[in-house]
């Protein structure tokens, strides 16, 4: 199954894409992460996209398609935090036909806008393999340490309360009009994305049983 993850920042869809990538055997893309390793480079596309990075905007649509196109896996994939846009939803159903592949699934993870803001201001991520930690909710074993490979552990850059804020109302504007964009093609499932990443997988599961008949 290709799967698109749609959710607000701090609605779990990285820790879920990791989850899921593992149980369906199929290949997580990660807009951001990738993004974030053009940054780490230094590369052409890193010095364009970090300025809007670090405030919180999205990155200009040609830019992330750009990078889009040379990730699209060969098999099962998950995307994570593409598309954000009606404009690059657009891009990627291109890009997919092109190679005679579809999107079966939307997954929405909805979750309340305190719970977001609480989430991604305690939220710390492995600086080596990317792991994602939650200060009271998911810590590591070690203070400050990341339990799979022992890297430090960092506040993302924009993982603070003025650009969580902005990026919040951008998803607002920007994003959740992909919604109903999908909702239409009747192929969005909302999940109730409150509670500890165990009880949101297995809603998960459930509702992709009842739907997709998957196990
Ligand atoms: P994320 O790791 O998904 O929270 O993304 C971090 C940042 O990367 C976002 O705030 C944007 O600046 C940029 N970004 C990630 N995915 C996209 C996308 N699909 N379109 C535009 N900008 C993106």
């Amino acid at each position: 199954m290709n799967i698109i993850l749609l959710g607000a920042p701090g609605s779990g869809k990285g820790t879920q894409g990791k989850i899921l990538k593992e149980h369906f055997q199929a290949t997580e893309v990660s807009l951001g992460d990738l993004l974030r390793i053009e940054v780490k480079q230094g590369s052409l596309i890193g010095k364009k996209v970090e300025s809007f990075m670090k405030e919180g905007a999205l990155v200009p649509d040609e830019i992330v398609a750009e990078v889009i196109k040379q990730h699209i896996p060969k098999g099962s994939f998950l995307l994570d935090g593409f598309p954000r846009t009606i404009a690059q939803a657009e891009i990627l159903e291109k890009l997919l036909k092109e190679k005679g592949i579809s999107i079966d699934l939307v997954l929405y993870f909805h979750v309340p806008e305190n719970v977001l803001i609480e989430r991604l201001s305690g939220r710390r991520v492995c600086k080596n393999c990317g792991r994602l930690y939650h200060m009271k909710t998911m810590p590591p074993k070690q203070n400050g340490l990341c339990d799979s490979c022992q890297g430090p552990l960092i506040t993302r850059a924009d993982d603070n309360e003025e650009t969580i804020k902005k990026r919040l109302a951008v998803f607002l504007k920007q994003s959740l009009p992909l919604f109903d964009y999908y909702k239409k093609k009747n192929i969005l499932l909302e999940i109730n994305a409150e509670g500890n990443k165990d009880v949101i997988f297995s809603r998960i599961l459930d509702s992709l049983k009842k739907t997709h008949g998957a196990h």
